[in-house]
């Protein structure tokens, strides 16, 4: 005769694990933003590293599931299931809740619960203010995961109004020059447009054929980006004077120098680092990242009150070294495939020495 028994709770690493493909959680069988095909899986937001084609089914946002369908076609999973925010999904005996991260539109953590465990996959997330996506709210949990994309104390973004203002002055100075800001498309481009708005700006925005999908899904999605005007069957000599937004790399393209006398910007948490800047040809560096700068990281994994966290990419090793001076287990999960396409213009050295 055995006596009856309530299910043990899970070990962390029962209920979530690293794996080649991404964490998986193996009694709900899926995968969270996985790198590689998978059966199931759960997607924090659609920036490609973690949004990819070929799953079999996919639970994401709304607004994720529609940004894929954009960027990979109608067919990019088997199936599609929308995760509300805040609204508990229910696989096996795990709870799965997606809950904003302040990224990009979107943009969310996953919850994941069972047996009394909860453990939080931040994915990419940002405490500052942006005006196109919903705030990051911070969970209470036992495990919290988090990226480490500038995970150095060096890395200390300045408020967002306060570069655009410095872009507004440049436009102000300079009313013969073409102002092209390289911003990626899905995301920094769009929260770089509505903050020129919020600054007061009203002319036409001038947009790169790259960033054009995406931004009319957030426009049409209720973002108020203003009058945006496609470059393309203009002619460039007429723009002096203009704000131009374009993926970071068309900046340095043959594109870009066809307009008159161009000033390059790049928003990106990159332009700390001035000599990255310098080394780009960056002429304006705005301080504008979609990740939490050193600051934030520290200050969200102190109000989540967790006792452990697993660093899953970035600048991991300064990050976990910070959690066990404030007495936090941590480990870097080594996740390989990450490096957000929004920042990952920098092709990943964080480690670059600080001039400033
Ligand atoms: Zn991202
Ligand atoms: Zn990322």
């Amino acid at each position: 005769m055995t006596l009856a028994r309530q299910s043990p709770r899970w070990r962390p690493a029962e209920l979530l694990v690293p794996t080649p493909a991404g964490l998986f959680c193996p009694p709900a069988d899926i995968h969270i933003d996985p790198v590689r095909p998978v059966p199931r899986a759960l997607i924090t937001h659609g920036h490609s590293d973690h949004a990819r084609a070929g799953h079999g089914s996919v639970l994401a946002t709304r607004e994720t599931l529609a940004i894929m369908a954009l960027r990979y076609g109608e067919g990019f999973a088997g199936s599609q299931q929308v995760a509300v925010p805040g609204e508990v999904v229910r696989i096996g005996e795990v709870d799965f809740t997606f809950v904003p991260a302040g990224h990009v539109l979107g943009s969310a953590q996953i919850v994941v619960e069972s047996r009394g465990l909860r453990i939080v996959v931040s994915g990419d997330y940002k405490r500052e203010r942006d005006p196109t996506c919903a705030p990051f709210e911070p969970v209470p949990c036992d495990i919290f995961i988090t990226e480490a994309t500038f995970g150095l104390p060096v890395f200390r973004h300045p408020p967002a109004d306060g570069e655009v203002g410095k872009l507004l002055e440049s436009v102000r100075l300079f009313p013969e020059r073409t102002h092209i800001v390289g911003a990626y498309s899905l995301g920094k481009a769009q929260r770089v447009m509505a903050l020129i708005r919020e600054a007061g700006y009203e002319k036409p925005i001038y947009i790169h054929g790259a960033v054009e999908t995406i931004t009319e899904f957030y426009q049409a999605d209720g973002i108020p980006l203003g009058e945006i005007r496609l470059v393309a069957g203009m002619d460039r000599k007429t723009l002096g004077g203009e704000i131009v937004i374009c993926p970071p790399s068309a900046t340095q393209d043959l594109w870009a120098r066809r307009f008159p006398d161009p000033v390059t910007a790049f928003a990106s948490g990159w332009m700390r680092i001035r000599a990255r800047a310098r080394q780009k040809g960056v002429e304006l560096p705005l301080v504008i990242s979609d990740h939490a700068d050193w600051d934030d990281l520290l200050a969200t994994i102190r109000e989540v009150q967790a006792g452990e966290i697993w660093v899953t990419h970035g600048e991991a090793e300064a990050l976990v070294h910070w959690c066990g001076t404030a007495g936090l287990k941590a480990k870097p999960l080594h996740l390989v495939g990450y490096g957000d396409e929004g920042e990952a213009e920098s092709e990943g050295e964080a480690a670059d020495a600080p001039v400033a």
